[in-house]
């Protein structure tokens, strides 16, 4: 999409942002280093429910912490100052939306594309690059449980569980892109812990 363009829920103008999502994994020579280094030493020297830090651990946090900074994804993405809503470009979708590295998964870009081809349900707005009417699917996923979701189960078994939910969000087919009403929707289902199992 080149030039200006406005908001599908009527706002005005979008605007590119920049953002760097710590939730999402990409291949940075030293960032991925670091944060793997990081990881294998802290997942090693922890003891759960032990309270104390062994000193590998937190040498594990000094790498991991750097590591997990500089091998996030950064995009630049069409987001509304008004509603919060956000935009996916074909680029974005396929950069935000993976499977996960196991296959264990199924890959959130195809199965968005495949839906929003089949879908019979259209958007209540019309597509802000060619001014047809999108469709409006659902996406199920699975992600990871929060611990204030839970409160009865202890941190570390709450990390471990995963919660299902969905994700709405509007698409056009034609021109590759996704709507979002506001930006908690894109950000749940890009987040690499966010995964729709296959079945
Ligand atoms: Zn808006
Ligand atoms: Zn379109």
């Amino acid at each position: 999409m080149g030039g200006e363009v406005q908001c599908p829920a009527g706002c005005g103008l979008m605007e590119y942002k920049k953002k760097r999502n710590l939730k999402i994994r990409a291949w940075d020579p030293i960032g991925s280093v670091f944060y793997l280094a990081g990881l294998i030493l802290i997942v090693n020297y922890t003891e759960v429910g032990s309270g104390e830090y062994h000193p590998g651990a937190i040498f594990g946090m000094l790498l991991f912490i750097p590591g997990l900074y500089f091998s996030s994804l950064v995009t630049t993405d069409l987001s509304c100052g008004t509603c919060t809503g956000v935009i996916l470009e074909s680029k974005s979708i396929d950069l935000k939306l993976k499977g996960d590295p196991l296959g264990l998964s199924l890959n959130k870009a195809k199965y968005v594309r495949e839906a929003l081809a089949s879908s019979t349900e259209h958007s209540e707005h019309d597509c802000p690059d060619c001014g047809n009417k999108m469709s409006h699917i659902i996406v199920p996923i699975e992600r990871e449980r929060r611990a204030y979701e839970d409160p009865l189960l202890p941190d570390a078994i709450a990390d471990l569980t995963t919660k299902s939910d969905r994700v709405k969000l509007d698409g056009c087919k034609e021109c590759d892109l996704l709507w979002f009403k506001n930006a908690k929707r894109e950000r749940k289902l890009s987040m690499d812990t966010a995964i729709i199992p296959k079945t």
